[in-house]
This record gives structure tokens, C-alpha cells and sequence, in this order.
């Protein structure tokens, strides 16, 4: 009788196993990255590493009345963190689409990333202007306002934001900022927030241009982490579109460098 009993748990175990989410829900390239940031403490510290460079350039620069300055920054993984909406696609084994990242950022429910908030209100509270160049949708100016009010962010208002209305660059909106005011520093997680010279670039050449100007990096240049998406992921996939879950793999296992 107990053997039977014993048998009965252990195939009603291996059922539930069977049916588990790790095998009903497709393999996604991206489960490790979102949970490490959501869940590693090493992220955390590389996003207060961030700011606290900011901050100390900060401190030591000269802020003269006759001057208006300003501070570029990018929204997604630079000072909201988005990686929730990046679970739902795990889980509901689906991609990055506009219409789902529209009802995602409808919600105004994106949390900081840690040290973005404190920064950004002491760069407010030397005289420095805040300026929110993204590439989310002119349509999604109300709810990153309101996302941006609900936790204090500065100058989280219609004119700070420079939302993506013709080009994905942001060339053209840096420079606009750069007419008025001095761009003391940019911050961002994807390369294109800083320059043009890593736009629609193989991942070979952009790491060439880091290396050119290697000496911004923590100084002009502020970079978050992000491992989750970005420019190096659409280089990654030849900047092709619209690949297969297996086209992508197969992209990917290809520019992987082995020992031999
Ligand atoms: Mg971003």
C-alpha cells in the first residue's frame, strides 16, 4: 500500500514537472539578463557607480550664472527601468512590439533605476537643466511625464522631453538642446545616446569608436547597463529584421569566439 502511494506521488510529481513554465514557455535569449537585472545586486552597483561618477564630475565643475547648462539624458535603462515589460515577453514567450511597449508605457508604472532620481534632482538643484531625448513615441509624451512626476524626476514636463518624431538618431535633437544651452554631460545606455558615430555600425567598428574616444567614458559620458537590448543587439543580428527565434540563434551562436 505505501509503495503505491509512493508511486502514485512520484508520477504525479513528474507531470508537474512535465508541465513546468521551463518547458511550456519557448526559450528566450534574454531570461538571464532581465533577471540579473531585476535580481543582481552587481547591477545595482554598477548603476550607482554610474551616477556617482556624474555626481563627482558635477561637484567639481564651475556653474557661472551668465551660462544656462544642461544635462541630456535617455529614459529606458538609463533612468527608467523597463525590464518588467521585458518579463511579460518571457513569460508570454513574445517579442519587443510597438503596440504592446505602447500599452506597457501606458501604464506609467516603470520604476527608477537606482541613483537616477538623487542625481538628477542635485544636477536640478545646481541650476542645470534636464533634457529627456528618447526614442520612445511623440504619443507617449503624457504617460513618461506622468511615470517621471509619480517619483519626483526634475523638469519632468512636455518641454523636457524630446521625443523620436522623424529619426531614431538623436543627433539632430542633441544638437538642438546644444544651440541654447551647455551640454555638460550625456547619459545613457545604449551608445547612440552620446554620438552618431555608433549608429547602424557592425559591433567590430563600434567598439573601435569606444576606443577612440575612451577618455569620456565616466567624464562627458555617463553609460548604464544594459544587457538586455540595444544597438549591439540589432548589430548582433546584422541589423536584420523581423529574424525567427532560430534565425536569431543561429546569428548568434555564429559570432560567438571560441578558443580555437
Ligand atoms: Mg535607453
Amino acid at each position: 500500500m505505501a509503495i503505491r502511494v509512493l508511486l502514485v506521488l512520484l508520477m504525479s510529481s513528474s507531470v508537474a514537472f512535465a508541465q513546468s513554465a521551463g518547458d511550456s514557455i519557448p526559450h528566450s535569449n534574454k531570461t538571464l539578463s532581465v533577471i540579473w537585472q531585476q535580481q543582481s545586486a552587481e547591477y545595482r552597483a554598477l548603476c550607482y557607480q554610474a551616477f556617482n561618477m556624474a555626481r563627482w564630475k558635477l561637484e567639481k565643475m564651475k556653474i557661472r550664472k551668465r551660462h544656462k547648462y544642461a544635462i541630456i539624458t535617455d529614459i529606458d535603462e538609463t533612468v527608467l527601468d523597463n525590464s518588467y515589460y521585458e518579463a511579460d515577453n518571457i513569460r508570454q514567450g513574445t517579442e519587443f512590439a510597438k503596440d504592446s511597449w505602447k500599452r506597457w508605457t501606458d501604464k506609467s508604472k516603470a520604476t527608477p533605476v537606482p541613483g537616477a532620481l538623487e542625481f538628477l534632482q542635485y544636477a536640478k538643484s545646481r541650476g542645470i537643466y534636464i533634457y529627456y531625448i528618447s526614442n520612445r513615441d511623440t504619443t507617449e509624451v503624457n504617460s513618461t511625464v506622468a511615470n517621471l512626476r509619480a517619483y519626483q524626476f526634475p523638469d519632468a514636463d512636455r518641454e523636457h522631453m524630446i521625443f523620436m518624431a522623424r529619426t531614431s538618431s538623436k543627433e539632430e535633437r542633441r544638437l538642438s538642446v546644444a544651440k541654447t544651452h551647455r551640454v555638460v554631460m550625456l547619459l545613457g545606455d545604449n551608445l547612440n545616446d552620446f554620438t552618431q558615430l555608433f549608429e547602424k555600425k557592425p559591433n567590430d567598428e563600434r567598439m573601435a569608436e569606444a576606443d577612440k574616444v575612451k577618455g569620456e567614458w565616466g567624464a562627458k559620458f555617463i553609460v548604464l547597463p544594459n544587457a538586455t537590448y540595444g544597438e549591439w543587439e540589432n548589430a548582433a543580428y546584422d541589423y536584420q529584421r523581423n529574424l525567427t527565434p532560430a534565425q536569431k540563434n543561429e546569428k548568434l551562436i555564429g559570432k560567438l569566439k571560441g578558443s580555437e
